[in-house]
């Protein structure tokens, strides 16, 4: 059982958006594992949402993404089909592989009528609109003009929605995170949409707590056609958005930011076969948002990488 709280919303039509998730599992801590290859900065996906040792997660597909033309995406978990593909395979095809929505309408019709997928929610957003993908037995695409919020169930008109897989909290999650999202105008007031605890300290408020907690919050940031990622590991309310600064042009300063990422997994990063970059020494830029960060020249490993607090 995951529940997760995703969206997105254009601030300013052809320059800026924000793309958001919360991912809440069956366990206190989780600790993600990125993928940067070829013009992509992902956060792997899995379906080993309870508690285990880290040894045995397992990894498929991707969770939440942006690429180098500035489409990003993520998804949460509708119902498992076992033996379908996950639908995080979809997720990770469409940042590799599309530039727009409509590239991604392509994609994930494709896919889904070549191969049954397991059921899920899939936000796409780029600068110019937003689009959620419910993935069923067949794919329903919701086109919006500024923004899209989803939980863990399928939008259905007419009738009560059905609620899989033992979600907590869904149609309530989904009610607060669309209604706080009209009033998002900037990333910190999108921080708090992923700490609000409207239902309270639990499980059907978008920042969870108890037996499913927020084990890592995440913001995709796009203007000007520079990409802010931004992560917490553990619950939004109590823990401390990074943000690292994606250049796709600087796979240097993407592996930077791959290392300052709050994880104690190591990155999946692959270089072109003819990419010369220097290694370096783990760097530690993780300052908390809200701290004065200045970086001069003298911390040049941190000036690569582009913390912004
Ligand atoms: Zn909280």
């Amino acid at each position: 059982m995951s529940n997760c709280t995703i969206g997105a919303k254009i601030l300013s039509a052809g320059n800026e958006f924000l793309l958001f998730k919360n991912k809440d599992f069956r366990r206190k801590n989780f600790e993600d594992r990125l993928v940067i290859r070829n013009g992509v900065f992902a956060v792997e996906g899995t379906e080993s949402w309870v508690d285990r040792s880290v040894e045995v997660d397992v990894f498929s597909g991707f969770s939440i993404a942006v690429n180098s033309s500035g489409l990003a995406c993520c998804d949460s978990n509708v119902k498992m089909k076992p033996g379908a593909k996950n639908y995080d395979i979809l997720t990770q095809e469409i940042v590799e592989k599309c530039k727009s929505v409509d590239d991604a309408v392509n994609v994930v019709e494709k896919a889904v009528h070549a191969q049954p997928h397991s059921w899920g929610n899939i936000v796409v957003a780029t600068k110019h609109e937003v689009a959620t993908f419910q993935v069923a037995d067949w794919v329903e695409v919701f086109r919006e003009p500024v923004q899209t919020v989803r939980t863990n169930h399928h939008i259905e008109e007419g009738r009560r929605p059905m609620v899989y897989d033992g979600a907590v909290g869904s149609i309530k999650r989904y009610e607060v995170a669309r209604r706080l999202l009209e009033k998002v105008k900037d990333v910190d007031s999108v921080f708090d949409v992923l700490r609000s605890h409207e239902h309270g300290l639990n499980g059907f408020s978008i920042c969870s707590h108890g037996t499913l907690s927020t084990v890592y919050g995440y913001v995709v940031h796009v203007k000007n056609n520079r990409v802010v990622f931004h992560a917490c590991r553990g619950n939004p309310c109590v823990g401390k958005f990074v943000a690292l600064s994606l250049d796709f042009d600087d796979e240097e300063s993407l592996r930077m930011a791959g290392q300052a990422y709050p994880s104690r997994r190591r990155p999946q990063i692959r270089y072109s076969a003819n990419a010369r970059f220097p290694l370096k020494s783990r760097v530690n830029c993780l300052v908390p948002l809200g701290t004065v960060g200045k970086f001069s020249q003298k911390e040049g490993s941190c000036e690569k990488t582009r913390v912004y607090c």
